[in-house]
This record gives C-alpha cells, structure tokens and sequence, in this order.
C-alpha cells in the first residue's frame, strides 16, 4: 500500500454513514421492526412492504438529478401507504416516521476498532475530521447521531454539509471548504467514503487521494478510480504511514 511518491498525509476526512457507522444495517432492521407492525395491523406482507420500499427509494435518492433527493421517511411512508392501499392516517404515518428515526439514534452499529483508529491517527499527528451529510427529515439529528458517539471526541473538525456550511456533499465545494477549514492542502489529505459519485469523485475533483469503503453499502458508480479499497478501516493506518 505504502508509496514512497505519494505525498504525505496531513489530515484525513472521513464519511459517517455507511462508512463510520453500518447505516444500511440499521435501516434493515428499522424497517423490519416497522413493517411486523404494519403487517399485523393492515394485512400486507413484510415481503410486499419491503419491495415497495425499495422503489421509494430508488425514486427518491437514486434518481440522476441529485439536488432532488429526498429522505424523509415521513414521505416515503406516506407514499408506501398511498401504493399500497394502507389507508394510514397522518397521526399513523408519524408514529411510524418517529419509531424509524428512534431506532436509527438509538441502534448504532460500528466496528470496535473505531476509536482506537481514529485515536492512532491522532496520535501519529495528524488531523482527523468528519464530512457528513445533513439528516433533512429532522433539526439538528445528524449532529445528536455523531456527538453521541464516543469516538467523535477525536474529530478535529465536525462539517455537517447542510449545516455547518449551506454547500451539501453533491457539491464538491462541501469538500474543498472541508480541507480550507483543515489548514492542509489537498494533497495531503486522505478521503475516507463509501460512495463513489460523492466520497471518491468529489474527493478527487478537490485534489484528495482517496479510499473507498466497501463493507456497509454499495458503492455505486463514478467517475474516478479511489487510489485504495479497503474492507476494514485498520487498513488506513498502514496507507497513512
Ligand atoms: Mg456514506
């Protein structure tokens, strides 16, 4: 992994969802927690809720125009009961949106080298920061979702994009105004994501090397090639040496 060309790393930058935390395992088991409810209660297969769920999805966040996503899982239940003939009231729909965002703040799932990572980073003297995007459905929920953690006493900087700064991750400004507040120049920052047409392309575009992350979520597809791949974040401290 080590190159002797490669310049030094000063700072790394790492995503939250689905690279620091498995978000799309929460979100699984939110749901399936979810749809018994539904089930019981209006008749509808698990199997028939959980697929319709999936195009929701790719309707709302995986559509070509990016500036048009939307997570709210208020609306996406309310769609899922228009669809599927639920006839759920608002006061239902809320209940369930308020059950999926209490199960998400309160189920984290991480890896248990997460803190001594970040702290070794440290530790070896450089900067360590988190780049993540706002939660839009609620006020301020990103921020409780990643102070709550223990290991984000370690971040040196926190840029909730949405919030800390108007830019959102869709925008490569988001990382270029991350690495500026950082005080390093981008080449001497490593960024750290899962995604692909965000992390690695953004990451790339502002002059960072980056890593990709492939455990928790897919990646999806971009338009650069993440100078590492890695499956365990322990694999950073040897890229960073
Ligand atoms: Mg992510």
């Amino acid at each position: 992994m080590k190159s002797g060309s490669k310049d030094v790393v000063h700072a790394v930058i790492f995503d939250f969802d689905n690279t620091l935390v498995n978000t799309q395992k929460v979100i699984t088991d939110a749901y399936n927690q979810i749809f018994e409810d539904m089930s019981k209660r209006h008749g509808i297969s698990k199997k028939i809720l959980s697929s319709e769920i999936e195009k929701i999805e790719t309707k709302m966040v995986r559509n070509v125009d990016k500036t048009k996503e939307n997570y709210d899982r208020g609306s996406w239940f309310e769609m899922l009961s228009k669809n599927l003939n639920m006839g759920l009231s608002k006061k239902q729909i809320n209940k369930y949106r308020d059950k999926f965002y209490s199960y998400m703040l309160e189920n984290v799932e991480f890896s248990e080298h997460t803190e001594s990572i970040l702290a070794d980073i440290k530790a070896s003297g450089k900067k360590v920061a988190l780049l993540t995007e706002k939660d839009d459905a609620i006020e301020g929920f990103k921020q409780h979702r990643v102070e709550k953690l223990s290991f984000s006493r370690h971040f040196d900087l926190i840029v909730i994009a949405g919030d800390t700064i108007p830019e959102r991750k869709i925008s490569p400004i988001a990382f270029s105004k991350t690495v500026k507040m950082l005080n390093v120049s981008p080449k001497n920052v490593l960024m750290v994501g899962d995604r692909l047409d965000i992390d690695v392309e953004h990451g790339k575009e502002v002059g960072m090397r980056t890593v990709l992350f492939k455990s928790y979520a897919s990646s999806g597809t971009g338009l650069y090639k993440p100078d590492y791949i890695v499956s365990d974040l322990r694999e950073i401290l040897s890229i960073i040496k």
